[in-house]
């Protein structure tokens, strides 16, 4: 009988028992946590903090599903790791050993970068007791000091908010979640934030916390502006939980490197999710996804080929990774983003290089070759911006409009030839809209006919 130990019990680690299950039913399954709950929405958390949904409702699998499959969790956690000799150390002194590993541990929010950051107050953003937390602290504050300019830093900004505190919410640059969003894209969102009252500041960075007698009562800004707050939240990007491979012999970059079966160079070593860095077909590097599909589905792939290497086999599935996508509700407007939308030859994004935040993917900084080209149109609270070259399309970013939002996914994930169609798309103006609907339109039947012969 052969044991599979998965360290990391969200999105991906879940995803993987599922398939080993069904494709080894006498195995012995363990799954590691360090958080004392069953596999829960992880994006989720920004919806308990702004009140919208009670903690047990983003829970996502149930007690049940656990002895269903016979999967044995355990909340402990793992810390240490002997990849040749394949065994676990765990915080309870126990040694696991195991046939074949997936790790799955996801990232952490990178540390604040200013001085006085022990005080209690200053919070990051990653887990359902961070939530639980700051909802407490929520009813005694009276402000909110949050920075970072991605996903993560918007949902705090609007959860505190939403608490009824005051909240002053900070931006490196010039725009929001530069890295992502164009100016016009970043105004749309930013009039939200001001009909919320939440107070914005552009080009401002903490220099220090303050406190009076150890108690965090504000900020000082680089600008010299001080701040009085009793939170500060800091969202300015995540890391992968690597920790347990230090000193192991595993190629590590930004991730755990892995090839197309999400095999590690150690054959009985896997990655997936957030810790595993995949190679990625259209920017043709190894890339980082901070994204919930992308782990599912590396999960997944994991899964498949764990069972074959312990059952001494080649792995069989090859993966091939999807285009990023997310969808979020950023201040009450739907946003989705697909494929390749920004590039890192954009001033503005810059100051972001260097890591990735939330709900994010390093394809994002890959360059733009000189056959890239955008259409841009905003109309009101709505705007859809598409990138083509050479006659595909090979990303979007929605605001408003998701109805767009699914057509738009497939054109881009099976790179459909428009190159009929690239300069209207390109000159389209305020009818872009209805001209992605209809070549839509025009692809369904085409696709029907090639069905129907
Ligand atoms: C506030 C927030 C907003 C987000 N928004 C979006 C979004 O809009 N769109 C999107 O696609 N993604 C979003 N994400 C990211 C998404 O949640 C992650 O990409 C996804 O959860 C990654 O799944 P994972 O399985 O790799 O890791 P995780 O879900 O992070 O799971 C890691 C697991 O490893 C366990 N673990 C870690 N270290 C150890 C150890 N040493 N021993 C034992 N157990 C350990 C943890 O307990 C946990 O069970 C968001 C995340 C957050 C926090």
């Amino acid at each position: 009988m052969k044991h599979y130990l998965l360290i990391g019990n969200g999105a991906a680690g879940v995803s993987a028992a599922e398939v080993i299950r069904k494709r080894d039913a006498a195995a012995t399954i363990t799954i590691l946590s360090d958080e004392p709950y069953p596999m829960y929405s992880r994006p989720g958390i920004a919806y308990v903090l702004n009140g919208q949904v009670p903690p047990e409702q983003i829970i996502a699998r149930r007690p049940s599903f656990y002895q269903q499959h016979r999967l044995d969790l355990r909340f402990v956690r793992a810390v240490g790791l002997d990849a040749t000799r394949q065994y676990v150390d765990l915080a309870d002194g126990t040694r696991l050993p195991y046939d074949v590993l997936l790790l799955a541990t996801g990232a952490s929010a990178t540390p604040p970068p200013f001085t006085n950051s022990q005080l209690d107050g200053i919070i990051t953003f990653d887990k359902l007791d961070d939530a639980r937390q700051l909802l407490t602290r929520c009813r005694r504050a009276r402000a909110a000091v949050i920075v970072g300019g991605g996903i993560t830093a918007m949902e705090l900004a609007e959860g505190i908010a939403h608490q009824g505190v005051k909240t002053h919410f900070l931006q490196r640059g010039g725009r929001l979640w530069p890295r992502l969003l164009n100016q016009n894209e970043s105004d749309i969102i930013e009039r939200q934030i001001k009909h919320e009252g939440i107070h914005l500041h552009y080009h401002q960075e903490i220099e220090t916390a303050l406190d009076k007698r150890g108690k965090l009562v504000g900020v000082k800004l680089k600008s010299g502006q001080q701040i009085a707050c009793d939170i500060v939240g800091v969202a300015i990007g995540v890391k992968p939980n690597l920790g347990l491979l230090k000193g192991a012999p595993v190629q590590i970059q930004q991730g755990v490197l892995v090839g197309p079966t999400m095999q590690s160079n150690i054959p009985t070593l896997f990655a997936a999710g957030d810790t595993a860095q995949v190679y990625d077909r259209w920017t043709q590097a190894h890339c980082l996804d901070v994204l919930w599909p992308s782990a599912i589905a590396e999960g997944r792939a994991a899964g498949h080929n764990m069972v074959d290497v312990a059952h001494g086999r080649p792995p069989s599935r090859q993966y091939e990774k999807g285009s990023p996508f997310n969808a979020a509700l950023l201040f009450g407007v739907h946003m989705t983003a697909i494929g390749r939308i920004s590039d890192n030859q954009d001033k503005e994004a810059l100051p972001e290089a260097g890591y990735l935040s939330r709900g994010s993917s390093h394809v994002w900084t890959a360059p733009f070759a000189a056959t890239v080209h955008s259409a841009w149109d905003r109309q009101g609270p709505h705007s859809i911006r598409v990138t083509m070259d050479r006659g595909r399309l090979i990303g979007a970013l929605i605001l408003g409009y998701q109805e767009l939002a699914d057509p738009l996914r497939y054109l881009v994930e099976h790179e459909v030839d428009l190159a009929a169609y690239q300069q209207n798309i390109l000159t389209a103006g305020p009818t872009l809209p209805q001209l992605i609907a209809h070549i839509w339109k025009q692809v369904g039947q085409n696709m029907d006919r090639e069905k129907h012969g």
